[in-house]
């Protein structure tokens, strides 16, 4: 779960980083109040899950009322690369004297948490760790010893930080690991980290991302995710237990289990198909349960045809059916459904099916039988 700026920088304050006070608004008068409270110069600032804000015109800095309502009126609904601004975050300006960098992430490969700093901030990281990698120091963290304020002290001489602020850059280091362990994050970066003209050191940005799957040790963090830029469909799902991702294709795809559902999307590909969604419906799939996947599947308008395919083990042949025909029998399918139902209870299931004599709605023996019949409907409905 990806945090806006202003969000993580409300975390970085809980752990004692160092931010500038600021507020988030959606109107421009609010921008303007917001201004007028904190005093000017203010930035105003696009709050949008996507990085380089800076370049595309939704950072900008204002001295007035008259210029905090110009930005922001050109800012909010401003589209960054796909994202659409519908928050700003007014911030007190800061002096900038230097710009580094910091980020805590975890090292899958090495399986420790990596802390990395240098004082080439402000750019984009790939580029430092691309043409000038000696700039970048990577420091490998001992999880169960955490990160010391003498480990975060060399890193920063490493980096090569002005000998007078090594003390502020590893209690900014200390901090941010702090964030990164204790909020459950799988990412912590800072870019930039500025020094000030009188040598503070501030988080100027803030880039976090959350463990979705510990989100529920913390429930003050629930309210973080960002329903703005959050896929409807997903937030659906979510909300009634099913595992649902959006994809580009055409193709509609369910099943019970994640490994099932994943190879019944490479077997769409091979057979020329694009699936429109990964949806796994779980285990004990009831009738209801399938009736809503139904539901979330077709809400995606760019569905053609639906590949069902659903292996009988604690999920239920016949209960898979019958969520079936109730789906259809509020509202038949618009698009075909080939269906292909084996294990426990498939029979039945079949059998259910085939008495429904459902209109639109294909069976299919095998799995590869089933993903050229899907492909092949699909491709029929473009006419
Ligand atoms: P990003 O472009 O999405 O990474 O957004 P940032 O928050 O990193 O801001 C981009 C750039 O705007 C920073 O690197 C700074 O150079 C500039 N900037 C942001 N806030 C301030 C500020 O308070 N004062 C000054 N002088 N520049 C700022
Ligand atoms: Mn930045």
């Amino acid at each position: 779960m990806d945090l806006l700026e202003y969000q993580g920088k409300q975390l970085f304050g809980r752990h004692g980083l160092k931010v500038s006070p600021g507020r988030a608004v959606r109107t421009p008068e609010d921008a303007v109040a917001a201004a007028e409270e904190l005093g000017y110069p203010v930035v105003v600032k696009a709050q949008v899950l996507i990085g380089g804000r800076g370049k595309a015109g939704g950072v900008k800095l204002a001295a007035d009322a008259a210029q905090v309502r110009e930005h922001a009126q050109n800012i909010l609904g401003m589209d960054i690369r796909g994202h659409i601004v519908h928050t700003l975050w007014i911030e007190r300006a800061s002096e900038i004297a230097a710009e580094y960098y910091a980020s805590v992430l975890l090292d899958r490969k090495a399986k420790k948490p990596l802390v990395m700093f240098s004082v080439e901030g402000g750019v984009e990281i790939e580029q430092v760790a691309a043409e000038s990698p000696e700039k970048l120091v990577r420091h490998h963290v001992d999880a169960l010893e955490g990160l010391s304020h003498e480990q975060a002290a060399a890193i920063a001489r490493e980096g090569g930080a002005d000998a007078d602020l090594v003390e502020g850059v590893a209690d900014a280091l200390v901090a941010l690991y702090a964030v990164w362990v204790q909020e459950d994050a799988t990412l912590a970066e800072i870019n930039p980290l500025i020094v000030t003209p009188d040598r503070e050191v501030r988080a100027l940005d803030a880039k976090v991302s959350l463990d979705g799957n510990a989100l529920y040790r913390h429930p003050e963090n629930q309210s973080l995710s960002d329903t703005d830029n959050e896929d409807p469909i997903e937030r659906r799902a979510s909300e009634q237990g099913i595992q649902y991702v959006k994809l580009d294709g055409d193709i509609g795809i369910l099943g019970n289990g994640a490994g099932l559902v994943m190879s019944t999307l490479d077997v769409v590909a091979q057979a020329g198909g694009s699936p429109a969604n990964f949806l796994d419906a779980g285990g004990g799939s009831d009738a209801t349960k399938v009736k809503n996947a139904v539901e979330l599947i077709l809400a995606n308008d760019a569905v053609k045809a639906v590949l069902f395919n659903i292996f009988g083990g604690i999920t239920r042949g016949d209960e898979v059916a019958r969520g079936l025909i109730a789906a259809f029998t509020d509202a038949p399918p618009p698009v075909p459904f080939v269906v292909r139902l084996d294990g426990t209870n498939d029979l039945e299931g079949r059998k259910l099916l085939t008495d429904a004599a459902l209109a639109n709605v294909y069976p299919a023996a095998t799995m590869n039988e089933a993903a050229q019949k899907v492909v092949a409907l699909a491709a029929g409905a473009h006419g």
